[in-house]
């Protein structure tokens, strides 16, 4: 749809509400706990469409001991998480998380009650470190059921597409894309996964509905239930700066297509406006410069507004602004173009990944935060992985889907190869003279993966030695279903980049999602929740929807909040 296309929304203008919500990401997830508590909000969006990054995401959030799991067999408790928190979240300081146990179940409870989405576990996806006490190998990852996008009717028009669309109209639930990208090693598992998917796309085509899933589904439940309560959202209108009186934050001055207006918020305002994704000034600043321009997958005015205004006039706390939700991806195809999203690539048997001298540097199927953070640690110490690049034969890509959009047996795109991102050979030494990397060591690396592969034992880096790196595997492939040597008759090599799914480090907020300053005292009436603040979790991603679930739930935490002490 053409900018021109999308419905303006409502015109801004001065106005007093209870709640000012700057962002419609999981920011709408405080607006539905506001109306619950008897609240009126506004949410404003700085963009033409709503739903940031939320939208664009796979859309699982990681909720221990929610009601959807426990309905759904799951046997984890709130003592078992806590402990696995406890083991993975290092210097995080433990009140905000703590916070986020005790209250994420009555926030999917509420999000079942307050959206038309129907929710369901993602069984099996594992915590992404199911190795530490209280890991889960089952996982606590929930996802919605794929959902009708016209429900949402002529406000279907400002919800943010996918990034990725099949090319038949097909709801893709992550659950779906796992055993999907399995549909020749495990057709009987994955045929009907995917005819299902298709039924519901193109049936429900037919008789006039438009079923979509992951981050769109979810983003588009959200507004539904938005709309269902009454809560305007302002596209095109922007935070200028927060007004504060008499030591508390009453409200923000606005601003949309050029106009400002004055919002005063007489309860409260949740910054709710993403990380700083697409700030590549600030991003060099804090994180590296070797970072370049579109290297993040986030919502793209994702740039801290809500981080640094804050930080620069309120004298805001922040953490972790070094950190992002790191995602291995593959290279954009031209320079400035975005990364293309891999997931399960890196876990696959018969491929592995290598640097620019030709070895292996890491268990490739390791969770994308640390993967990235290892390749940032690399970087710190002089000993830069300047180039990744991903080597795999044709059993490989007969069987498995790449970049989300190349289906098994494709031939990889021409313009991959034009644009030196792809390489195809019929021998190692063939591959290492395309790739330019160096014969001797590539072939070293090469025999020395096939022969662990060929044992099924990853003496280097132990991949394939746990749930997580199992769950995107290949369960055919035995004894390690994330291990297998390549057979040398054709093989390729794909270029990858470090990218990400938008920064996690942000204001500092207390156990009610309460901005500290640096001081740390409490700014009175300002709250921040998902990427505006700092990763609860500290430094780790503990499983799949660690992300959204802190936006979700810190929504649910801030509205309550104001309730129980402003009203
Ligand atoms: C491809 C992809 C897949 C992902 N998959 C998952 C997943 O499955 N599970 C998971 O947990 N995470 C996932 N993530 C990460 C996740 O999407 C984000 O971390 C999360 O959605 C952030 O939510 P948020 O509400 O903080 O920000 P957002 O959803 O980005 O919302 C912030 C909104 O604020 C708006 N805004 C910015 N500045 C202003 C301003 N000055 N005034 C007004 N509005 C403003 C933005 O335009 C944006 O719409 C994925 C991300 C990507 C890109």
């Amino acid at each position: 749809m053409s900018n021109k296309e999308i419905p303006k929304g409502p015109i801004a203008e001065d106005k007093a509400v209870d709640i000012l919500i700057i962002g419609s990401g999981t920011g709408m997830a405080a607006a539905l706990a506001a109306h619950e508590r008897g609240l009126n909000s506004l949410i404003i969006e700085k963009t033409a469409l709503v739903g940031g990054s939320t939208a664009r995401s796979g859309g699982a959030f990681w909720i221990p001991a929610n009601p959807v799991l426990k309905e759904s067999g799951s046997k984890d408790t709130l003592a078992k998480a806590e402990k696995y928190l406890e083991a993975i979240t290092g210097d995080a300081p433990k009140e905000p998380w703590h916070a986020f146990l005790k209250h994420g179940a009555a926030s999917v409870e509420l999000l079942r009650k307050k959206t038309p989405l129907k929710l369901f576990w993602a069984k099996g996806y594992s915590d992404y470190h199911p190795e530490e006490p209280g890991g889960d190998p089952m996982g606590r990852t929930c996802e919605a059921r794929a959902f009708d996008i016209n429900r949402l009717g002529e406000e279907s028009k400002r919800l943010r597409p996918a990034p990725m669309n099949a090319p038949v109209p097909m709801p893709v639930t992550g659950y779906d894309y796992k055993w999907m990208n399995l549909m020749f090693s495990k057709p009987l598992k994955a045929f009907p996964i995917v005819f299902k998917a298709m039924g519901k796309g193109m049936g429900g085509m037919l008789i006039g509905k438009r079923m979509t899933a992951g981050g769109e589904a979810l983003a588009a439940g959200l507004f539904a239930g938005v709309k269902e309560a009454e809560v305007p959202v302002w596209t095109n209108t922007s935070l200028v700066e927060l007004i504060k009186e008499d030591d508390r934050i009453t409200g923000a001055v606005v601003e949309q297509d050029g106009k400002k207006v004055i919002i005063t918020a007489t309860k409260g305002v949740v910054l709710a406006a993403g990380g700083f994704d697409h700030n590549l000034a600030k991003r060099q600043e804090y994180q590296s410069p070797s970072l370049v321009e579109n290297s993040s997958l986030g919502s793209e005015e994702n740039m801290g507004d809500g981080i640094f205004n804050p930080m620069e006039k309120l004298n805001a706390a922040t953490a972790y602004m070094n950190e992002s939700w790191w995602f291995p991806a593959v290279a954009p195809v031209k320079k400035g173009e975005m990364p293309q999203v891999m997931l399960a690539e890196r876990s696959l048997p018969g491929g592995f990944i290598v640097n620019s001298q030709g070895k292996r540097f890491i268990n490739e199927a390791v969770d994308y935060m640390s993967f990235g953070q290892h390749l940032l640690k690399r970087e710190k110490e002089g000993e830069a992985i300047k180039e990744m690049w991903l080597i795999f034969d044709q059993k490989y890509r007969n069987s498995y889907i790449l970049a989300g959009t190349v289906m098994p047996k494709m031939a990889l795109p021409k313009e991959w190869y034009e644009n030196g991102i792809a390489h195809q050979a019929e021998s190692v030494e063939e591959l290492a003279e395309k790739t330019g990397l160096p014969k001797e060591a590539f072939a070293a690396t090469f025999d020395r993966f096939n022969e662990m592969a060929a044992k099924g034992k990853d003496e280097d880096f132990h991949r394939g030695e746990n749930a997580y790196d199992n769950y995107y595997g290949d369960p055919n492939v035995k004894p390690n279903p994330n291990l297998r040597p390549l057979k040398e008759d054709k093989l390729y090599a794909v270029k990858m980049v470090l990218a990400d799914l938008g920064t996690c480090g942000g204001l500092v907020v207390d156990e009610y999602a309460r901005v500290m300053t640096k001081d740390d005292k409490v700014i009175d009436g300002l709250y921040a929740i998902g990427n505006n603040a700092a990763n609860l979790f500290g430094r780790v991603y503990p499983g799949a929807g660690g992300t959204i679930a802190q936006g979700l739930v810190g929504g649910y935490i801030a509205a309550n909040h104001i309730a129980d002490t402003q009203n």
